[in-house]
């Protein structure tokens, strides 16, 4: 964290945009230099939709929905190992199992949902009462916390996006295809922005940042300048 810091007023940071836009890389970037905490609200989501397909849930029927989110417990504890804050469902670990393509492949359907919403949204509310936060997802800066200080949309060529997610999940699945990685980047960001409940929509406020032709250093020192304007 930098010196200076400890001093100043606590802010809001949200992050929203397209999928494998770097946003987390970024919020982990931000968060650490602020001393703030960073929440991937995605893994919420990608932890609801491990617990409804381990358990066989039928998500059209919302009484199934309904008892299955009353049994499940989604907290986040920061690893000294991995330096992140890593998701747990039910006290078991699952920062790694949701990375995997066969939960991307449902995560949008049950993200769509309006009672799964509900309850990632109002847990998501919670955790920001105290600012000194940097969260990303989809509608953190139009739902969940509309009052922000600080708003990005994060934006970037899709052919990069998609060969950025493939490097990564080639990494540990190398029968992976990139074929396979475009489709799933391609239907989520169409079920995300076309969904009824808080679509994936840019916040009025929002600044917007395309980082097709940024180097992550780069890209760092355009949101801090933001950062430091709001701060001081
Ligand atoms: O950020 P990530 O790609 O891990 O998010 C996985 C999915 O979770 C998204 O494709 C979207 O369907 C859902 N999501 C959402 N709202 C958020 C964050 C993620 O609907 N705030």
């Amino acid at each position: 964290m930098l010196p200076f810091l400890h001093r100043m007023k606590k802010i809001i940071i949200t992050i929203d945009g397209w999928s494998s836009c770097g946003k987390s890389t970024l919020a982990k970037q931000l968060a650490k230099s602020l001393g703030y905490v960073y929440i991937d609200s995605g893994a919420m989501y990608r932890a609801i939709t491990l617990y409804f397909l381990r358990n066989h849930i039928d998500w059209t029927d919302v009484k199934e929905v309904n008892g299955a989110l009353n049994n499940i417990l989604l907290h986040f504890e920061f690893n000294p190992k991995s330096q992140q804050s890593e998701i747990f469902l039910n006290d078991e670990n699952v920062e790694y199992v949701i990375r995997d393509l066969v939960v991307a492949e449902k995560v949008s359907d049950v993200a769509a949902i309006k009672e799964v919403r509900e309850f990632a949204v109002a847990q998501q509310q919670k955790m920001g009462e105290q600012k000194g936060i940097v969260m990303d997802g989809r509608d953190i800066g139009t739902t969940v916390f509309p009052n922000a200080e600080l708003k990005i949309f994060m934006t970037a060529d899709s052919a990069i996006r998609v060969e950025r997610r493939f490097k990564e999940l080639y990494e540990k699945n190398p029968n992976i295809t990139i074929e396979e990685v475009k489709a799933n980047l391609e239907l989520r960001d169409y079920i995300d922005s076309h969904r009824e409940i808080s679509p994936l929509r840019k916040a009025d406020d929002a600044f917007v940042l395309d980082n097709t032709n940024l180097t992550m250093s780069e890209q760092f020192e355009i949101v801090f300048l933001r950062v430091a304007k709001v701060l001081l």
